[in-house]
């Protein structure tokens, strides 16, 4: 579900060589840049960041289609080259501050400038001791494990995760979940310097912390959109709450007591470490009679579709929209099965090798509804970085980190029953009688999310600005934890815990807010897609396929990349300038119903 490209780079592995950074402000002052330097500057840039960008996606293709330590070396010094390209250009870009720009060379220099997630300090000490810090928690990560007592194999993060998806005994999830939480209190002092370092870094920039430098990358003031988030989620959140008030309650009916009648439910039971999507308890809470009556997983399998097949249903969803065919470099360069000889990373992404048109798909494509749905997500991804490749190369990615995402999950949105009738390979659609389970599940997959996908940076931007201190960090994660998500910790917890450590994007430094906006967005584009596609029925039943007025819409949004502020690209697609959660009720509007009859009489809340 990833995809590869420049920016992507800088939450690889931050910023690595970092000396030689100090280009000196009085020297700037003394002889202040003309616009010419400017221009010139940025076309130094964007034509090294290119070049750079090029090398490192061949090495990180070839590195993740055939993985050995020579590949791996490969591709870990491409990446730091880009890196360091990246980092050497953003502070440079500093020089220019205060000539008054033209708009799009202005918009360059600010996107050079918050293409970092982690800004070192000046001090090559500190700044070693940085990159040695980060690398180290994500290394601790990486190498977790639990060895339960007495036994004699210790539990991957692999073997914990399908513990807590497929157990039902709360006996052994609580000490699955337990066993996880312990790798991470050995980062917590790490954890402490690596915040006050990055700040630091952060403070050199010019930013107040790290977090409002992470919010700064949003077209906006960094706190005007704290608040914008806040609003989102004030929008969805008694959806939510309903939603938790069900699941609450039919847990119970599984495990008795162990779940609360009233309060926040203990976080090893709803099938994932972090709580953070709750799809796999589906078995536990579908509804009866809930079954839509058809397999596509089944179906494919029947037609013995192959993998290419599989690839070409996606791409004519594309073409049925009126967008041009995937270049042929396309079908001989992706990978679309695991390989027999060689290791591969198998975990899907979308790639665009050269910045233009060298795309490709790599994935370990299994003939399943899911992989199904996968492709079209991924061909999202690949459509989208077409559509901006008219762009200068700093506008070359999404509005904002949100719509890669969002695009590759609208897509999802729209393989519905009457799609697949429409491709031949359902017979007649079942009628929408059926479609709670479905929702359901969407819901606890998309909508048990967004209270995860917003604390997570909740909780970093307070401790980047200072207001949750150090011997707080985990009883705060869990007063926020409980606050958005009514989620409590399974067992006590201590401040020499550090519970927020055992997530990967907190030890690795990758911010989180995009993931919230993506399951927002993805909604709003549906909803305005489907409107101009011209579908009437209920939001979750309409598909965009062969429409190419949406793919004209759809096409307005894409092409412009990254070249405007954001709000012009959500307008260019759904004629709306803000963000807007209400599509998330009105696609979920018959569960929401639902959900009222089945909580009726019953606690609400937490
Ligand atoms: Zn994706």
């Amino acid at each position: 579900m990833v995809r590869f490209s420049f920016r992507s780079l800088s939450w690889l592995g931050l910023c690595l060589a970092l000396t030689g950074f100090g280009i000196s402000q009085s020297t700037a002052k003394k002889n202040p840049p003309s616009i010419a330097e400017a221009k010139a500057f940025i076309d130094e840039a964007e034509a090294r960041l290119m070049a750079l960008s090029v090398d490192a996606s061949r090495a990180n293709w070839v590195q993740s289609t055939h993985i050995t330590e020579d590949t791996e070396i490969l591709s870990a010094q491409a990446n730091e080259r880009a890196i360091a390209a990246g980092v050497d250009f953003a502070k440079r870009a500093t020089r220019f501050d205060g000539l008054n720009l033209p708009a799009d060379m202005a918009r360059k220099m600010k996107l050079l400038k918050l293409s970092l997630t982690l800004a070192a300090p000046s001090n090559p000490k500190e700044s070693e001791e940085l990159t040695r810090l980060v690398a180290s928690m994500e290394g601790t990560y990486g190498k977790g494990k639990y060895c339960p007592e007495g036994q004699e194999k210790c539990l991957t993060l692999e073997d914990l995760t399908r513990l807590l998806a497929n157990n039902r005994d709360p006996k052994q999830l609580l000490d699955g979940w337990v066993g996880w939480h312990r790798i991470a209190p050995p980062m917590r002092n790490d954890f402490k310097r690596y915040v006050e370092l990055a700040n630091k870094g952060a403070r050199e920039l010019g930013f107040a912390d790290t977090g409002a430098m992470w919010r700064s990358k949003y077209d906006m003031p960094p706190d005007a959109f704290a608040k914008e988030l806040d609003r989102l989620w004030n929008q969805v959140r008694p959806f939510y709450v309903s939603l938790h008030a069900y699941v609450r309650n039919r847990l119970r009916a599984t495990y008795g007591d162990v779940v609360p009648a009233t309060g926040p439910i203990p976080a090893h039971l709803l099938g994932n470490m972090w709580a953070q999507s709750w799809e796999n308890i589906y078995p536990l809470v579908a509804p009866s009679g809930a079954d839509p009556g058809f397999d596509l997983t089944e179906i494919l399998k029947k037609r013995n579709t192959d993998d290419r097949q599989m690839v070409k249903y996606g791409e004519q969803f594309f073409t049925s929209l009126g967008f041009k065919p995937l270049p042929k470099t396309f079908w001989e360069r992706s990978q679309f099965v695991k390989p027999r000889d060689r290791e591969v990373v198998c975990h899907a992404s979308a790639w665009d090798i050269d910045n233009v048109d060298d795309l490709r798909i790599k994935m370990c494509i299994d003939i399943t509804a899911e992989d199904f749905n996968t492709i079209h997500h991924e061909l999202g991804h690949n459509f989208y970085q077409r559509s901006y490749n008219q762009q200068p190369m700093l506008f070359r990615d999404s509005a904002n980190d949100g719509f890669h995402e969002a695009v590759g999950d609208t897509i999802a949105l729209s393989i519905t029953p009457e799609y697949l009738v429409k491709l031949g390979l359902l017979d007649k659609s079942p009628d929408t009688s059926k479609d709670i389970g479905l929702l359901l599940k969407t819901a606890l997959e998309k909508i048990a999310f967004l209270p995860f996908g917003l604390l997570i940076d909740q909780w970093r931007w307070k401790v980047f600005s200072g207001e949750i201190p150090a011997e707080k960090y985990n009883e705060t994660w869990w007063q926020l934890k409980e606050k958005y998500q009514g989620v409590a910790p399974p067992v006590a917890r201590t401040k020499d815990d550090f519970d927020p450590g055992a997530k990967y994007h907190v030890a690795a430094n990758v911010p989180y807010t995009r993931y919230f906006l993506a399951h927002i967005l993805q909604f709003q584009f549906h909803r305005a897609l489907a409107q101009s596609a011209g579908c009437q029925g209920p939001l979750n039943r309409c598909s965009i396929y062969q429409s190419k007025e949406a793919g004209r819409r759809l096409d307005a949004m894409l092409s412009l990349g990254l070249s405007k502020p954001w709000p012009d690209a959500l307008e260019a697609i759904t004629g709306q300038r803000q963000m807007d959660a209400t599509a998330v009720l009105d696609y979920f509007a018959p569960l929401q119903k639902w959900l009222d009859e089945q909580n009726k009489g019953k606690p609400v809340g937490w």
